[in-house]
């Protein structure tokens, strides 16, 4: 039943994994499950093969399996910016901030600030209010200017100081969010569980993140299929993946259509609405799950130009395919021998070396 809603639903996952190019075992592989977390779909596929060649146990797949959807329910009850309980749901609610976050929320607060000095801004774990004012995901709301301006006047990330357990804030009516990050951080957590487990190989993905690990490395990839954003049943091109993490942001994931408009889900934290990009999706791939969830919504919001300034920068350690809304696509040429275009018609370029 899991695997036929999988199946279902595959066409509207934003990145898509194929076994075809994957370890051997992957083909015939049913040790997969599907569930729904963090607002998507979570699938879990974990090699039935140990680093040493032995075969992993039914008891101990099962336990696997159920492990990595206890680590999705941890960090979806500990993120949740509409579960009351969470973390998250505690601070944004308090005055000055609370000062028993558990270590999972206040290290991801800590990385989520320096990401967002680090992107100028562009990426900012501090947009809640302006979030839950557009409630793209409840069907959307256009705000009023005033209602966007005051909205906007508590998104200071400055605002908000992590101390080991304790997370404060000057400003009573901020509120975190961690749409943007959340689900890179858990596709890493997963994918940390599964290679300390002691497997051969591992994919999961959530939503438009996608995370892979082998070793040895000398097995066959894992194809990641991006969608073209202009057709999202069709894809662009696919995507070689041994070991990390590949996240895409793009408009066309999560929108609503008011007045004849489409406003998407992907905000511009100086401007408070959704961000003018010129690119209609930013895929970004690192070694670091969190941070390619966070990055991917940064291009997007920074645009080609500030994007490939940012990557030429070497701030941080990341390859990128970026698709431009006039029918490009530009590949960092570090990544660009793993990906294959396949379709939609875009004239391909690559940046750097
Ligand atoms: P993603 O799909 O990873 O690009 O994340 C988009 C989600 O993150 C949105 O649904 C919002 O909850 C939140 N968000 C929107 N704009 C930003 C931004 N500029 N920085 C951080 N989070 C954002
Ligand atoms: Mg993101």
């Amino acid at each position: 039943m899991m695997r036929r809603i999988a199946a279902l639903l595959l066409p509207v996952v934003f990145v898509l994994f194929s076994a075809g190019c994957a370890p051997d075992d992957f083909k015939d592989s049913t040790h997969m499950v599907t569930f729904f977390a963090m607002n998507t779909y979570v699938t879990v596929r974990p090699s039935d093969v140990m680093r040493d060649g032995e075969a992993v146990s039914p008891d101990v797949m099962d336990t696997l399996l159920t492990e990595c959807r206890a680590l999705v329910t941890e960090i979806e009850n500990t993120l949740s910016a509409t579960l009351p309980e969470s973390d998250t749901g505690r601070f944004n609610r308090s005055a000055e901030g609370i000062t028993d976050a558990s270590p999972l929320f206040a290290e991801l607060l800590s990385r989520s600030l320096t990401i967002s000095e680090a992107t100028g801004g562009a990426f900012s774990p501090t947009l809640q209010t302006l979030t839950a004012l557009w409630n793209v995901t409840g069907g959307g709301y256009v705000p009023t200017d005033a209602q966007l301006k005051e909205a906007l006047s508590h998104t200071d990330p400055a605002a908000v100081t992590v101390t080991g357990n304790a997370v404060y804030k000057t400003d009573a009516a901020l509120m975190v969010d961690f749409g943007a990050i959340g689900k890179g951080y858990a596709a890493e957590r997963m994918i940390e569980y599964l290679r300390d487990a002691g497997l051969q190989a591992g994919l999961v993905s959530l939503g438009g993140n996608v995370g892979a690990f082998q070793s040895p490395t000398d097995l066959d990839a894992f194809t990641v299929g991006i969608t073209d954003p202009a057709d999202t049943s069709a894809l662009i091109g696919n995507l070689a993946l041994k070991n990390g993490y590949v996240s895409v942001s793009g408009d066309y994931e999560r929108y609503f259509e008011a007045g004849g408009e489409i406003y998407h889900h992907i905000f511009d934290p100086s401007t408070g609405m959704p961000a003018d990009s010129d690119l209609r999706c930013a895929v970004v791939i690192a070694q670091d799950g969190a941070l390619a969830d966070a990055l991917s919504t940064a291009l997007f919001v920074m645009g080609e130009e500030q994007a490939l300034a940012f990557y030429d920068s070497g701030i941080y350690d990341f390859h990128a395919i970026l698709v431009t809304a006039d029918g490009r696509i530009l590949v960092t040429s570090g990544i660009a021998g793993a990906f294959e275009q396949t379709g939609g018609g875009y004239e391909l370029t690559l940046h750097g070396q």
